[in-house]
């Protein structure tokens, strides 16, 4: 009898070895690295330790696309075709996909999100060193003359800039690419929960482990990173958010940021401070948050609307929000 007890003891150990084994820390254990791309912060956060070799998969998976995205990396694909002289380029089918979709932006904002800009943006130099200056009329009307998506064509995998000085930068959308593709790779991989991160793009697989949805923080335009105006809850969605506070300068008293209107060359001046898009591709999300600044507050909002499955949250330098019909936040 005592002998019974004893062992019954020691299965009752041995099964909750195995049931902990099988179901508990260990298979919930979150993972996470954190890498810099893309000249931002980068992470991905998986559950389960046996699922942390796929992390460094991520990670290199993440270098191929800098290493064909990239402007400033010689013979990347970008790079290729912004210095082919107007001639037919051959490119990846990441890459021929990702201009697809930047055109399709392109016509979809009526010229407000266009890859063209690059001749632009490099007038304004965000990134450079400091001191900073603002490029005159004269230089914004060169490159802007420069500055037209229609010349771009793609036909395949074959791509043609038909215009020597121009050039692309795949900025506004990449970041958005790339998160769909790690994703594809990691559903592909068996993964059902996990939060891919590349600066302000954040895109969810399911739900947490738990089966509660994610919480994903907007942050508060030019507040402490930790600081949020509000929280999005997630299952699979992407969230994406364009800000003036991501890249900017100051010169006497006034603020220019990165998101450009392609009319003028000049920072989007209509009141926003940031944009925030909910869909389901976060490719689609980091176009449209570009798009929807630059279109401002009312035909940014309207395009919104026009859309499937994508909600917005927009901010104005006064900090007053305005959200789509759709949009819930806590
Ligand atoms: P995002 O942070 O996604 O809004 O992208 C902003 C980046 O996209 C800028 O830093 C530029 O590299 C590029 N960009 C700026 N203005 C535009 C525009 N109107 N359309 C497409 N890309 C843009
Ligand atoms: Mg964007």
């Amino acid at each position: 009898m005592r002998q019974f007890r004893i062992l019954s003891a020691f299965s009752a150990v041995l099964l909750m070895i195995l049931l902990t084994g099988c179901s508990g820390p260990s298979r919930n254990q979150k993972v996470t690295d954190t890498g810099f791309f893309f000249d931002t912060v980068v992470s991905v956060t998986l559950y389960g330790a046996e699922n942390e070799p796929l992390l460094g998969d991520c990670f290199s998976l993440m270098r191929d696309y800098e290493n064909m995205f990239s402007r400033t990396r010689e013979n990347s694909d970008i790079w290729n075709i912004n210095h082919s002289c107007g001639k037919p380029v051959e490119v990846s089918e990441e890459t021929a996909a990702l201009l697809q979709m930047a055109k399709y932006y392109y016509e979809l904002s009526e010229g407000a999100f266009d890859i063209t800009v690059a001749p632009v943006v490099s007038l304004w130099d965000f990134a450079g060193e400091s001191p900073h200056t603002v490029p005159s009329r004269e230089e914004l009307k060169k490159a802007l003359s420069h500055v037209d998506c229609r010349k771009l064509e793609i036909h395949g995998t074959t791509v043609t800039l038909n215009d020597p000085e121009a050039s692309i930068d795949p900025g506004g959308i990449a970041k958005g690419f790339i998160a769909d593709r790690i994703k594809d790779f990691l559903e592909d991989q068996g993964i059902k929960s996990g939060l891919i991160s590349l600066g302000g793009n954040v895109l969810t697989i399911g739900t947490k482990p738990d089966s509660t949805p994610w919480n994903i923080a907007i942050r508060k335009p030019f507040g402490e990173a930790s600081e949020s105006v509000a929280t999005v809850r997630t299952a699979g969605e992407s969230v994406v958010t364009s800000g003036t506070y991501e890249r900017y300068f100051e010169v006497d008293g006034t603020l220019y940021h990165h998101i450009l209107n392609p009319e003028n060359g000049c920072p989007a001046d209509n009141g926003l401070t940031s944009v925030t898009i909910i869909s389901d591709s976060s490719a689609a999300g980091d176009a449209l948050s570009t798009a929807c600044f630059v279109l401002g507050p009312e035909k940014g909002m309207a395009l919104v609307e026009s859309l499937e499955n994508t909600e917005a949250l927009f901010i104005t330098e006064d900090l007053s929000m305005y959200q789509s019909s759709g949009f819930e936040a806590q």
